[in-house]
């Protein structure tokens, strides 16, 4: 199946049963792994809402939920900054923290939101996210233990992600042709 945003060609990639299924797998790998441990969860926004909302359905052990919000754009240098435009609602000293990303890309997003957690001096960090482009991947995270999707080097929306602040609602995950 096609779509159109903004004059943009979309095909169908993942469906929302194929999502559905991996999250009950990480669901189940995340209740074994934080069995009474009361990790908090961290979502980035915006793109993480929906991963999170069906995510946190599939874990049944006692945990937090917050969030955080990044925003990154190219500066003066030829690096791309990252700001912090909503931060940690709570302490995370002494947690166990899981932060969730909708998509990782070449990782500058995900480098700056550990800083950020790092910095509350949490027991453990690990990072869940729905997609990862391996491809484009900056960085090598030791924390990155839970992975939806690895995909490749394209650009995709639905299921949280945006093209020009459109498609987040769409349920079904599509690829740029
Ligand atoms: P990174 O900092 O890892 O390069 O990029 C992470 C952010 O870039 C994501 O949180 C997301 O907002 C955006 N991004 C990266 N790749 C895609 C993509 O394929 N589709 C959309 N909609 N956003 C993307
Ligand atoms: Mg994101």
């Amino acid at each position: 199946m096609k779509i159109q945003i903004d004059h943009k060609d979309f095909e169908l990639m993942i469906e929302h049963e194929q999502v559905k299924k991996r999250l009950r797998l990480i669901g189940i790998q995340l209740n074994v792994a934080y069995e009474n441990r009361i990790p908090v969860f961290v979502g980035v926004l915006n793109g993480c809402f929906m991963f999170m909302a069906d995510l946190m359905k599939e874990v049944h052990i006692a945990s937090e939920v917050c969030f955080v919000k990044m925003a990154s754009y190219r500066g003066d240098q030829r690096e791309e900054e990252v700001k912090t435009l909503i931060g940690l609602p709570n302490s995370l000293k002494g947690r166990e923290v899981i932060i969730v990303e909708d998509i990782i890309d070449t990782g500058n997003t995900l480098k700056q939101v550990i800083e950020l957690v790092e910095r509350e001096e949490p027991v453990s960090i690990a990072v869940c996210t729905l997609l990862l482009k391996p491809e484009a991947l900056e960085y090598d995270f030791e924390e990155l233990a839970y992975v939806g999707f690895e995909i490749e080097n394209q650009f995709v929306v639905g299921y949280g992600l945006d093209y020009k602040g459109i498609g987040r609602n769409l349920k079904d995950i599509y690829r740029a042709v």
